[in-house]
C-alpha cells in the first residue's frame, strides 16, 4: 500500500512542488485534507524549531507522520534579521512590499550586501524526528528586479548568478533555491524507506 505523509501546509504551490518531486510512492496530503483547520503556533527563535513545532503538533494532535518547514532570509549586515521574522517583517499582516521596503531602509548603503536563504525541513516519523536543511548565498540589491516570484525575490542575487530570483523565474530558481536544496534531501530519504 502506499504510504501517507502529512505535509504541515495548506500552500498549494508548495505541496506540487514537493509532489513532483517524492513522485508517486508516497501520497502527499495537506493539511485541510486531514480537516485541520487550526492556527499552529510558530513561535520558535530558529527555523529548525518553528518547523519542529508545526511537525510534532500535528503528529500529536492527529496522529499522523508528517513533516513542517520553515524559512526565512538572513542578511549578514542586519545581523541574520529578518531570519525567522521574514513573513511579518514589516508587522502584521504580513505583506511583502512593506517587507522589502523595510529591509531596504534598514541596509542603507551599507558595503556588506550578503544575505542568504534557508529552509529547514522537519519530518515526523514514527518515534523518530529528522531534519533537512537548504539554503543558498546571494546579495541583496539597492532596488526590486523582475516580477515572478514572492517576497524577497526581487531583491535577491544568488551568488555565481546576475539575475535576481524574481529575473529567473520559477524554473532557473527550483533548481537552485534553499527550499529546493532541502525539499530534495527530504526526498533522498524518504526514497531510501
Ligand atoms: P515560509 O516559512 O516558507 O512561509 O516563508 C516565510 C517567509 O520567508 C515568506 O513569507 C517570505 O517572505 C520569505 N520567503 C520564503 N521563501 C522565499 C523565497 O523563495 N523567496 C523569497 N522570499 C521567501
Amino acid at each position: 500500500m502506499k504510504g501517507k505523509l502529512v505535509f504541515v501546509t495548506n500552500n498549494k504551490h508548495k505541496l506540487e512542488e514537493i509532489s513532483a518531486i517524492v513522485g508517486d510512492k508516497i501520497e502527499i496530503l495537506s493539511l485541510s485534507d486531514i480537516d485541520c483547520h487550526d492556527d499552529i503556533p510558530e513561535t520558535a527563535d530558529t527555523f529548525e524549531g518553528n518547523a519542529l513545532l508545526k511537525a510534532r503538533y500535528v503528529k500529536e494532535r492527529y496522529g499522523y507522520d508528517c513533516f513542517a518547514d520553515d524559512t526565512g532570509l538572513q542578511v549578514e549586515a542586519l545581523d541574520g534579521a529578518p531570519g525567522v521574522y521574514s513573513a511579518r517583517y514589516a508587522g502584521e499582516p504580513s505583506n511583502s512590499e512593506k517587507n522589502i521596503d523595510k529591509l531596504l531602509a534598514n541596509l542603507g548603503n551599507k558595503e556588506n550586501r550578503k544575505a542568504r536563504f534557508v529552509t529547514c525541513i522537519a519530518l515526523v516519523k514514527g518515534n523518530h524526528e529528522h531534519i533537512f536543511h537548504g539554503e543558498i548565498a546571494g546579495k541583496i540589491i539597492c532596488e526590486r528586479r523582475g516580477s515572478a516570484g514572492f517576497g524577497y525575490d526581487s531583491i535577491f542575487v544568488p551568488d555565481g548568478y546576475e539575475e535576481t530570483f524574481a529575473q529567473m523565474g520559477e524554473g532557473q530558481k527550483n533548481k537552485i533555491s534553499h527550499r529546493a536544496k532541502a525539499v530534495k534531501k527530504l526526498s533522498e530519504f524518504l526514497n531510501t524507506l
